[in-house]
């Protein structure tokens, strides 16, 4: 076995790789670009090195610098993660020839399946049942049109060397084929610089089952059963599970089998996947994924195995671990994959910095591999996937149970993220009678992405409640400082402390305004009239693990409310609600430095630039508008000032804590 490994790669695989190393004594070495400087997977590693400026070109994909890092450090081999250059056959013949070990298949084996159009009829001589179409070489456009007139409409145009759900185009009748065959070509050159296609059967209702296969260098090889990748968004993965709803043992056997043997047709080693499109009774082979899986874990919990070890060790020139007949698999398992991004806008990858990232408590049930952690910030640079979680129970139903569970105990604040889609999607009807097609997330998008998620008087009641308590805070501190023990607690009826028996809260969410209207009712806590007309009598206190204890009107229940400045969020029922609460005594928060510099309060876009350089403006003129966190945020003077220079300009994109103009504090001028 190795005792230094290098992993070319970032973020949360990187992390799962080192966390197998670490526990067989393997020294790790990350490398990281310059924006990864203090990422966690360099913090996780024994050793990192530079390798190059944040465009994942110069850095990640930089094979040579990756190379001379091994070297330089003295790793033996080089494991390659997933994306990147895990799937590249020069980057795994230069390994071999500097002598390093690549943690994947041979050169050739990579070759050999990189090729979708190659890999078919590789696969068609192996004997591998192939969705039907053409995958020729010969791509002469009238030919490309006859042959998908002989397969029958709707038919699916496929970039040969694709990947990612990219240049892939579904076409319904012959008079859009040359047009889509022409865009799918554009795609297919730019994304990967090679045009060529295949034409394939477009199967309307199918379900997608991978199977994992291991080989060795000794000539074993074998699966470890399937994973159901249904749910998916423009041919992406979002859940999957394993194993397949509905798989009978026969079926398992003959997929198993046909994996295998696509496997062994290339003398495949290490781990690979074999994709297959399955409708009714017939499966299909696909593609073969010539490397370790996203969804990978779903796999080990089924299993028991860590199919990491299983790569260094067969690597490293060992037999596989197990043999067919030692494998078996025990329980369910499903794994999501959190992204930054907005499903409310088409899925937009978001950017920004976690101010608040909370993930339930991991057990023998529910695993999480995640690449960063609160305060890391999430770059345009790479993949916006943060994190995977992960369960496991005894059958697909509890399983289900503890998915939905751990996604409403997961919180994030700061980055806009799909953590709520993932919640609609685990507790939708049709994904828990299991076995959906493709077409689940399409078919159901208005349940899976309401309009907007109903603002109801318990999440105002707990923005309210959250609000009170930091006025609540103030006189604590109050207390501690005259003497007092201070306790985590606060109380309700406290907030009269602060001489207030009535107070108007006014919050903005989604594009309207509610106004809760407290009124201290003596003896028996606050009385709330909410927007609505009802009234709700409010309590609540903080427990230590800083989660709200409410109770609304005699409901109690335990809440996450995280408050930034003004802005609230209040996780409840498995979604989130931001609230920005109007509050004329203390204005929205804005960076202000003692020279008169106006920063970002969080990463977002300029909406509107209300001034111009040389402008002389009053204190609380609105200055620049920004939008972040689906909210518009108004950067008001502190003081009156004239405006010196603007850096930004409307439509721009801020990081936080950019600077977004200076100011020429006219306090200055009477200091001076
Ligand atoms: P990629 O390299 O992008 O992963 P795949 O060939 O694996 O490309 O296809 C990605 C997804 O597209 C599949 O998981 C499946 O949902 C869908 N798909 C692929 N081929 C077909 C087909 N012939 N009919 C219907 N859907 C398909
Ligand atoms: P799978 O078939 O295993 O689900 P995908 O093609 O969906 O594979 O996922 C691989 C993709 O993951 C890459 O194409 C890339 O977009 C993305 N990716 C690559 N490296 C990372 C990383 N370190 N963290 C998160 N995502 C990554
Ligand atoms: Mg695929």
């Amino acid at each position: 076995m190795f005792d230094k490994i290098l992993i070319a790669n970032r973020g949360e695989i990187a992390c799962r790789v080192m966390a197998t190393a670490r526990r067989l004594g393997i020294r790790t070495v990350a490398v990281y670009s310059d924006a990864d400087r203090d990422a966690l997977h360099v913090a996780r590693a024994d050793e990192a090195c530079r390798i190059g400026p944040p465009p994942a070109v110069e850095s990640y994909l930089d094979g040579k610098a990756i190379i001379a890092a091994a070297l330089a450090t003295g790793a033996q081999a080089v494991h390659p993660g997933y994306g990147f250059l895990s799937e590249n056959a020069d980057f795994a013949q230069d390994c071999a020839t500097a002598g390093l070990v690549f943690v994947g298949p041979p050169a050739d084996a990579i070759r050999a399946m990189g090729s979708k159009s190659e890999a078919k009829a590789l696969m068609e001589r192996a004997s591998v049942p192939l969705v039907p179409g053409y995958h020729g070489a010969d791509q002469d456009p009238e030919l490309l049109a006859s042959e998908a007139a002989k397969i029958g409409f709707p038919v699916l145009i496929k970039a040969s060397a694709g990947g990612g759900g990219k240049g892939m185009r579904v076409v319904g009748s012959a008079g859009d084929f040359p047009a889509a065959l022409e865009s799918a070509r554009r795609e297919a050159a730019s994304s990967f610089g090679d045009e060529r296609v295949l034409v394939e059967k477009y199967l309307t209702a199918p379900r997608h089952i991978e199977v994992q296969v291991f080989a060795d260098a000794q000539g074993n090889a074998v699966h470890l059963f399937e994973r159901d990748c249904s749910v998916q968004r423009r041919h992406q993965k979002v859940v999957e599970e394993a194993p397949a709803p509905g798989m009978t043992e026969e079926r398992r056997a003959e997929m198993g089998a046909a994996a295998v043997a696509a496997a062994q047709a290339i003398g495949y080693q290490g781990a690979g996947t074999v994709e297959f499109i399955a409708e009714g009774d017939d499966f299909y082979f696909m593609e073969m994924n010539t490397r370790l899986q996203v969804e990978h874990p779903v796999t080990e919990m089924i299993t028991g195995q860590d199919l990491v070890e299983w790569q260094l060790r067969v690597a490293s020139g060992e037999a596989l671990p197990q043999s067919q007949p030692d494998l078996s698999i025990s329980g369910h398992a499903f794994e999501v994959r959190l992204y930054a991004e907005d499903p409310q806008r088409d899925f937009l990858p978001a950017t920004g910095r976690l101010h608040h990232f909370e993930t339930p408590e991991t057990s023998a049930h529910l695993r999480l591999d995640s690449g960063v952690r609160q305060g890391d910030s999430v770059t345009v640079y790479y993949d916006p996937m943060i994190a995977k979680l992960i369960v496991w129970d005894h059958d697909r139903a509890s399983a289900l149970t503890r998915l939905q569970g751990a996604l409403a105990a997961t919180h994030v604040v700061g980055v806009t993220t799909n953590t709520a889609f993932l919640h609609a999607v685990a507790s939708h009807p049709a994904f828990a009678a299991g076995g959906v097609d493709t077409g689940f997330i399409e078919r159901y998008a208005e349940d899976l992405l309401p309009a907007s998620e109903p603002l109801d008087d318990a999440v105002l009641a707990l923005a309210a409640l959250a609000e009170i308590s930091a006025v609540e805070g103030e006189a604590c501190g109050k207390a501690a400082a005259s003497g007092d023990a201070r306790s985590p607690w606060f109380r309700t009826d406290g907030w009269r402390l602060n001489g207030d028996t009535q107070r108007r809260l006014l919050f903005e969410a989604e594009g309207r305004e509610f106004a809760v209207d407290l009124r201290y009712a003596n003896g028996s806590g606050i009385e709330a009239a909410m927007p609505g007309g009802g009234v709700l009598k409010l309590r609540g206190e903080w427990r230590e693990d800083g989660s709200l204890r409410a109770d609304l009107d005699g409901r109690i229940f335990s809440a996450r409310v995280v408050q930034q400045g003004n802005d609230f969020t209040v996780f409840h029922a498995g979604a989130s609600h931001l609230l920005h609460l109007r509050d004329p005594r203390n204005p929205d928060l804005t960076g202000v430095d003692e020279g008169g510099q106006l920063t970002a309060p969080m990463s977002g876009k300029v909406v509107e630039v209300r001034v111009e350089e040389g402008e002389g403006v009053e204190q609380g003129q609105v200055l620049v508008v920004l939008e972040a966190m689906k909210m518009e945020h108004s950067i008001t003077a502190p003081q009156d000032a004239t405006v010196s220079s603007v850096f930004f300009s409307a439509g721009d994109l801020v990081e936080e804590g950019a600077e977004l103009l200076s100011l020429e504090l006219k306090d200055d001028v009477t200091r001076d």
